[in-house]
């Protein structure tokens, strides 16, 4: 098996005895010129380095600055000092990439800001809360496609250029090759003509991969989509991004319970995942989100620390109601005074805005709640229609401290049902042709649903801004990197 060297989290696992071994890695920091704390990202654990005093060159000890790059070879040792089970003692010690200590940019006495870090897109992985950050995301993706592999799904691959918007998932972004200095090719009216344009119609960055997963879960039974979707939506908040990673199952012979139960699974799952995968990982950002936490007023920390709130979440039964039921929880409590909305609570088919979710979530049940059953008006036109001719089976989960996290569905199976409901959307049918053949030729119930992978990281490593999650954040006004 070939390995370049040992990682230095692999390392740690085992017993010193003497063993010779070469790591690589960046130095945390050097002590009285013979202590090098190595980082090689594999775990925020530093191996401690001992280059004994007079046995290597003053010239090369300079070089041995925060952040410099190292290649150690030498023999592991039971560690003398306190704090560390080993000692890399050192034989050889090559500096591989020097780094300038004046120049280097965290080299600041207190802790950086999140804010700070987000502008050294390099630097700020090799700080330990991303780096914890980022391996949790990488276990969480990791248990995505270990999840839906076991249940036999088809990973499938939409298209990221799409003539289709999901009928209003979101606002698009514009894919034209067509120049914009005004010189583009006009129709008779004067509008732009796009047959000329690359690809002889109008594109955009797809918002979802939903209508297309539909086509490959009414042939391969299960699938899922897990990829990029763009939404140019010019909001400015804490869990919205411009590019964010989408996971859309779509699933055959489904109802909206099936759906529910798939969904709370995999929610569960994937974060047992992490807890056995990353636990000094999860640890570290629970005292992290502790330490930030002290310095906000009693009533506004958290009630149970990052782990537990995890534990509760994988040994509870998410609260499941629809929406009629939380319009009358959150109307009892506006008249009760309990809470004052800024947004009023008008009655029932009004859309739920964020507070309204995280009221129910937060204070309300405290765990993460499946609300379902939305009034059809305020849900995308390919939901079905209940009998009540009133709503949809349509189904939101709410976490605390996101809000939403899954939207989904059971999609509308029945063809003259489907068309109607589009007719009265004005939803043109004749561009939708390839979907309403799902319909056509040998239709079954089925469902399936998206879950925002950014929010799900949030949620698992307690970061309170999504742009902490993603390794190049895309939002209004930034696109740097
Ligand atoms: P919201 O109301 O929070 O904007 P939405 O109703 O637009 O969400 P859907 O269209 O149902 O969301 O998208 C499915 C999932 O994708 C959401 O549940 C959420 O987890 C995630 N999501 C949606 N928009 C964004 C965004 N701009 N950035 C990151 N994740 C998003
Ligand atoms: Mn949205």
């Amino acid at each position: 098996m070939f390995n370049k060297r040992i990682k230095i989290k692999e390392l740690l696992a085992q017993e010193p005895a003497g063993q010779t071994v070469t790591v690589m890695g960046w130095v945390r920091s050097f002590r009285n010129n013979q202590f090098i704390a190595l980082n090689d990202g594999s775990t925020n654990n530093n191996l401690q380095v001992v280059a004994s005093l007079g046995k290597f060159e003053e010239e090369l000890l300079k070089r041995i600055t925060t952040s410099a790059s190292l290649k150690v070879t030498g023999t592991v040792d039971a560690s003398l000092g306190k704090g560390q089970k080993m000692d890399l003692n050192a034989i050889s010690i090559e500096v591989l990439g020097d780094c300038d200590a004046e120049k280097y940019p965290l080299q600041l006495k207190n802790r950086p800001t999140l804010e700070y870090l987000r502008e050294k897109a390099h630097l700020r992985f090799r700080t330990n809360t991303f780096g914890s950050v980022f391996r949790v995301r990488h276990a969480l993706a990791f248990a995505v496609h270990k999840f839906f592999n076991e249940k036999g799904f088809v990973y499938m691959h939409t298209p990221i250029i799409t003539a289709s918007d999901a009928e209003g998932a979101g606002e698009t972004f514009r894919v034209t090759t067509l120049p914009l200095d005004g010189t583009a090719p006009k129709n008779e009216d004067g509008s732009i003509n796009f047959k000329e344009d690359f690809f002889g119609r109008t594109t955009n960055l797809t918002v979802s991969g939903q209508l297309e997963g539909e086509l490959g879960a009414t042939a391969f039974g299960d699938i899922y989509t897990f990829g990029p979707t763009f939404r140019a939506e010019n909001s400015n908040t804490a869990r919205h991004l411009a590019e964010f990673w989408m996971i859309e199952p779509e699933m055959a012979f489904y109802d909206l319970e099936d759906n529910m139960n798939l969904a709370e699974e995999f929610i569960k799952y994937i974060i047992r995942h992490a807890m056995e995968h990353n636990r000094e990982d999860l640890e570290f950002l629970a005292q992290r989100l502790a330490d930030e936490e002290k310095q906000l007023p009693q009533d506004k920390r958290s009630e149970l620390g990052l782990i537990e709130k995890l534990e509760f979440v994988l040994n509870n039964n998410f609260e499941r109601i629809t929406y009629t039921e939380a319009i009358d929880i959150l109307r009892e409590s506006n008249y009760n005074k309990k809470k004052k909305f800024q947004y009023e609570i008008t009655g029932w088919g009004m859309d739920l805005q964020s507070e309204h979710e995280r009221y129910l979530v937060e204070k309300h049940f405290k765990k993460p709640v499946i609300l379902s059953n939305y009034p059809k008006e305020i849900k995308a036109f390919y939901m079905r229609q209940n009998e009540d001719g009133k709503t949809v089976a349509a189904m939101d989960i709410l976490a605390p401290g996101i809000g939403e996290i899954v939207g989904g569905s059971q999609r509308e199976e029945r063809l003259d049902k489907l068309e109607q409901r589009m007719a009265e959307m004005h939803i043109p049918a004749e561009e939708l042709w390839w979907y309403l053949d799902t319909r056509r030729f040998g239709t079954v119930p089925h469902a399936g649903f998206g879950l925002g992978f950014e929010r799900m990281v949030q949620f698992v490593t307690g970061m309170t801004n999504i742009r902490d999650v993603i390794a190049f954040p895309r939002t209004p006004g930034s696109a740097e990197f």
